[in-house]
This record gives C-alpha cells, structure tokens and sequence, in this order.
C-alpha cells in the first residue's frame, strides 16, 4: 500500500528534475518499502516561482472562500484518516491509532486556523483631526519556507500550512524525508480540494541544503522550524540575517513535579501513558521526573510497573502502545544516554536496552539515582527515557525546573490549588499543565520560550506570525 511519495510543485505531482530518490524505511522492519523523491536547485526554483504566482492569487481570495475549501480539506483528510494512519505507522512506527489521532486532530487543526483566518480583523484608531481615518490592515505575509520534521508528520505540517493558507499565503513545505507520504496526504487533501496551484509546494532532499537556499531567497518573507534547537538557532540566525521573519518550535525538557500531596495514581497513569507515547518522540513529552520525598517511593513503583506493561511491537498490530524509535540514529542515541547515566551512578529500574536486533526498538526505560550531571538530566533525550529524581521542597524544585535553558513543556501534580498556582506561576516555560495532560488542542496556544524558541503554532497566536500590519491613514479631500 506504500507507494513512491513524489515533490509536489505547482499543483502538480511530480519527481525531482534529476530523477534522485531517497529511500523510505519501516522502523519496525528496517526494510525500504518505498522512496520520496529528492528536490535540487532546480527543482527548488520552481517551488519558488509556484510560491510566488500562488500568493498573488490566493490573497486575492476572500477569507470566507479560503475557510471554505480548508473546510472541505479537512473533511477529506477526515475521511481517509484510516488509510492514511498506516502509511504513518508503517514509515513512522507509531501504533496505528495514534496515528488515526494525529490525521483527525490535523483536520480539527484545519477548520480551527480556518475560522480563525476569519477573525483576522484589523482595526480604525480614532483620528485627533475631523475627517481622519486611521486603519490598521492586516496583510498576509508573503510566501512560507516551513521545515518539518518525522516525529508527528501531519501535525508539525499542519498547524503551519492551515495557518499560511487561512491568512491568504502561499508555503513551500520542506517535508520529512523519513516519513513523507503521510506529509503528502496532508498536501493532496488540500490539492484535492481545489486549492490553487502554487499556493502549497512540498519538497524533500537535503534539509540544509533546502534551508539554506530557501530562506534568504527573496522570495520568501517567512520561515517556520519544528526540530532541534540547535538547528533552530542555525536557521533563525539565517533568517535573522536576511530580515525575514521566523516561528521556532524547538526542543524542551519537560519537568514532570509529583508533590506529596498529589493524586499519586493518577500521576503515574498520566505520565507515564504520555511518556511512552510515540516512543518518548515528542517535543512536549515528560523528561525529568521531579518527585517530593514522601511520595518518591510509591511513585517509583509505580511507573516502573507501568513501563514494564506497555507492550512493545509493530504499530500495525493494534495490541501494540509503543512502536519502534524513527530511525536508527535514534537507538545510538538512547544508548549513549543509558551508558552515560550508569556511568554517572544511576540504576536502570527497567529497561535501558535495544529490544531484539530487528527493527529500531527500544525498551521502556526507568531510571533512579541519576547524577544531575547526567547527560539525561541536561539534553533532551527525545525517546523512551525516563529519570526519577526526588525533591525536597517547592523551592528546590523550582530551581531544577527552571535550571536548564529549555522552556516548552512543563508538568505538576497537587491537590492544592495555592501549590497549584504558585508552580503555574514560577515555571519559566511556554505551557504548563497541572493535574492533566492538556497541551496541543487546536484552540490552546503552543510554544516555547527559552532556547525552546518563540512563536505560537496553536490559538488565535497561531495566525498572527502569518501577517503583517500595515497602517493607512487617509483624508477625505
Ligand atoms: P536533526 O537535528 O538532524 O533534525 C531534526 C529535524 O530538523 C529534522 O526534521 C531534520 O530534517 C531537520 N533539519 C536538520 N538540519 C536542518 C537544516 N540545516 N535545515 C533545515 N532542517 C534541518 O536531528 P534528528 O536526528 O532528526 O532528530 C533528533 C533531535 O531533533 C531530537 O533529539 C530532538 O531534539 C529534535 N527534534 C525535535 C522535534 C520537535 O518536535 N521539536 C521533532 C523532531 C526532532
């Protein structure tokens, strides 16, 4: 059911000037089970040009037309969210129905940026002379480089294309090369639903060979990053070399506070459910575990229980709740963790080895009496890891939270409203969420502060980076 992904350009379908493909994998496999085609120069320049035509048309189009063929976009995306959760499970790994969540959730992402695109009001100021009109105009921004990467490939795609296309501009999305079909899904539910040629271009090949000809190219007026931060700062700095304007949504390293007075089942059950979710492969997923003295032990035991009860395995097979890590570099990765973290003093609860030695697997992992001088307790692991550490008062926790430079993602469970508050207040982090796991919902802004980056992709902040303000004030002669 895998099929060859091509480039689209232009409104239509097609492979790289050169012919050049990528290979596609099955991280529960490692075999290819398709290729993505690969964009050169040329091929890039077209995309441009597509861009450029795309935007002159399609601000031209009323807000209320443009929210009515991502209304329909979003219903198609709905109807074939079966199909197109197991291209994603089989090049992302995933189990299906997270999938399944991710493809519905784009499409409420749609029809939530497309009303939004509505709402895009400017404003009259009051003039200080009879006769005066002030008016404040909201413009769209001009064609979107957007980059994107493989660990949600619909989602990272759609929260920037549905907020480019609602406000009436053009995007050149640099897709995931390790999973691009489901990417394309997304970009043929808006093509087939009658979006204009060149107002949305996908393109896969190098990603700093693409960065670094798309943003300074005067064409583009706007780039958007999902990825790592330090390939974050690299393209904000291109961008703020060229004046153009930037969204990054980088790493982070979500605190996870448990106080002595919390719901200590319900705690576990929410972190750890949300730890092992796409393989720990989330920007907002859990990372330090922080948990009060009193409370410490039990917690433990109980979310080493739960991490030995997810069941490890293809994401086709609907038993699964975890599937393999991405791609093989992701494996190496945890190792290192692991080793540095023993190396360091801490003992492996469960977990903390390669399952098998097919497919990029990796086990659940627990981890106690972890160094703060652990790799894992300063860089994002970004997989199934997870590091217990107990804290003694809301003071000290306060200053673990806020100790590294990350500020996405950040977690607290308590019973106390005032406890409640005051660590809502204190984390320096772009979203915190208390007693659930409330993040990334359509209508709820979603972003970092810190070297987690700046922008929102979620909210009515959502629209605002896609448009400039421009003022005109005018006499009546
Ligand atoms: P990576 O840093 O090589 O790549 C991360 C993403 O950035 C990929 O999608 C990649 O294609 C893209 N990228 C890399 N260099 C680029 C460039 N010069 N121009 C444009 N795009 C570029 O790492 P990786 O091995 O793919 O992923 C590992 C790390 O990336 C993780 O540890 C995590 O910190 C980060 N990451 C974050 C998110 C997120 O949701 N914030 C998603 C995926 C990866």
């Amino acid at each position: 059911m895998y099929s060859d992904v091509s480039l689209h350009i232009d409104g239509a379908w097609v492979k790289g000037a050169t012919g050049r493909t990528i290979p596609v994998l099955n991280p529960a496999t490692e075999e290819q089970i398709g290729t993505v085609a690969h964009a050169d120069k040329a091929d890039l320049d077209r995309a441009l040009a597509a861009a450029d035509k795309g935007f002159k048309a399609w601000r031209k189009v009323s807000a209320f037309d443009r929210y009515k063929l991502m209304r329909k976009a979003a219903d198609l995306l709905r109807s074939r969210a079966d199909d197109i959760a197991k291209l994603m499970t089989a090049e992302n790994g995933k189990p299906l129905v997270e999938a399944k969540g991710e493809t519905l959730l784009g499409a409420d992402i749609i029809d939530w940026m497309a009303e939004e695109g509505r709402r895009a009001y400017g404003r009259i100021v009051p003039g200080r002379m009879d006769g005066v009109a002030q008016l404040v105009i909201k413009e769209p921004v001009g064609p979107v480089a957007a980059f994107t990467p493989w660990n949600f490939p619909i989602n990272q795609v759609v929260r920037k294309a549905s907020a480019a296309i609602a406000t009436g501009n053009s995007i050149i999305v640099k897709g995931p090369e390790e999973t691009p079909a489901a990417c394309a899904e997304l970009v043929r539910a808006f093509v087939d639903a009658g979006l204009p040629a060149g107002v949305i271009n996908l393109v896969y090949g190098v990603p700093a060979e693409i960065s670094e000809y798309l943003i300074p190219h005067p064409i583009i007026r706007k780039i958007t990053f999902t990825g790592s931060t330090a390939v974050g700062k690299q393209l904000a700095a291109l961008a703020g070399r060229h004046m153009k304007r930037a969204t990054m949504e980088l790493g982070g390293h979500a605190p996870a506070i448990v106080f002595d007075d919390a719901d200590v089942d319900a705690a576990v059950k929410i972190l750890s459910a949300n730890k092992y979710r796409n393989a720990g492969q989330v920007c907002v997923s859990p990372t330090r575990f922080l948990v009060q003295e009193g409370v410490y032990k039990k917690f433990v035991e109980g979310f080493v229980a739960a991490a030995k009860a997810v069941k490890v395995g293809d994401g086709m097979d609907p038993a699964t709740r975890m599937g393999p890590l991405a791609h093989a570099r992701r494996i190496d990765v945890m190792e290192s963790f692991v080793a540095d973290a023993i190396a360091k003093g801490a003992k492996i609860e469960t977990g903390g080895k390669r399952v098998a030695n097919k497919g990029y697997f990796f086990e659940p992992t627990v981890m106690t009496n972890v160094s703060p001088d652990a790799k894992i307790m300063n860089e994002e692991p970004f997989g199934p890891l997870a590091p217990i550490v107990p804290f003694k008062d809301f003071d000290s926790v306060v200053e673990e939270a806020n100790r590294l430079p990350y500020g996405l993602a950040a977690y607290a469970y308590t019973k106390s409203v005032k406890t409640a508050t005051a660590i809502g207040n204190a984390i320096e982090s772009g979203m915190v969420s208390i007693n659930h796991h409330g993040l990334a919902l359509p209508e709820v802004p979603f972003g970092g502060v810190k070297d987690s980056g700046y922008g929102s992709e979620g909210g009515m902040e959502a629209i605002e980076p896609y448009l400039v303000t421009k003022f005109v004030t005018q006499v009546g002669l």
